[in-house]
């Protein structure tokens, strides 16, 4: 079984980001950047898999600039084999839908049986990208998966849902999308990454793969939070209680 893992780069989530100053989005310049966690744990489960000989090979794809190449190679240090960076230079941001669309082109060249992603990307949290790629195919899907099992062509997916968890099984190819509690990801190692490096990474342009894509949504302003209220201090228990009575009555 070929298992495809789809892998963002994004900013370090230890990383507190600054919006610019004219509101255009988040000033990325000089951050440091690395694999969405999600994707982590999608990569951790696919080379898993390897190891255990479920599948027989895990094929990582980002798509964006050149240096989202640094995600592939952080990839293949964790174990997979090989990289595929869909480069593109667009002049505005890739959403979700371009992200499908050239994930599905990806798939259909490489005809994987099974393709990985994280549940969301924690730079847009959009949560789309799976749910988008499975239409596209005519796939099944589940999203949220915290844990998969495959046995006899087909996948038993337990998935988070609120309040509890739900189990179901699905054929294969089908796409899934992971959760955290998923797996614990392993520590990329300089060995490894050193390693990695002698992997192979192609990249393909987006006409290469017959895949024309176009902007259908415009960010008008990206704006911070606004900034929480000074808190409190309180003596005691019955203060608290005092205080909350006082909030709840205004
Ligand atoms: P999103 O729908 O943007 O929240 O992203 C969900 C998942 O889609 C991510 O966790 C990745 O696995 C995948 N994905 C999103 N954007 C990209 C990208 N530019 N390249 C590769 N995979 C991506």
């Amino acid at each position: 079984m070929k298992v495809l893992v789809a892998v963002k780069r994004v900013a370090d989530s230890n990383v507190k980001v600054r919006v610019r100053d004219d509101e255009s989005g988040v000033e990325l310049a000089g951050v440091r950047m690395g694999i969405n966690p999600f994707d982590e744990v999608a990569v951790e489960q696919a080379v898993r898999w390897k190891e255990q000989g479920v599948a027989t090979e895990v094929v990582c794809v980002t798509c964006g600039a050149a240096a989202c190449g640094d995600a592939l190679r952080t990839a293949m240090a964790m174990g997979a084999d090989r990289g595929v960076l869909v480069e593109t230079d667009l002049g505005f941001d890739l959403l979700p839908l371009h992200v499908a669309k050239l994930l599905l082109a990806v798939i259909r060249r490489e005809q994987a049986q099974l393709v990985l992603l994280g549940k969301q990307a924690v730079d847009d949290d959009c949560n789309q990208t799976g749910q988008m790629l499975a239409a596209l195919l005519g796939w099944p899907q589940a999203t949220f998966a915290s844990g998969v099992e495959i046995a006899g062509g087909r996948a038993r997916v337990r998935r988070e849902i609120d309040g509890g968890s739900e189990t179901l099984s699905m054929p294969l190819p089908a796409v899934i999308t992971a959760d955290l509690r998923l797996n614990e990801p392993r520590y990329v190692t300089l060995p490894n990454l050193m390693k990695a490096r002698k992997k192979a990474l192609a990249t393909l342009r987006p006409a290469e793969l017959g895949v024309e894509l176009s902007e259908h949504l415009q960010t008008l302003r990206v704006t911070e939070p606004a900034p929480r209220a000074e808190g409190v201090r309180v003596a005691d228990a019955a203060a608290l209680i005092d205080v909350l009575k006082a909030e709840l009555a205004r």
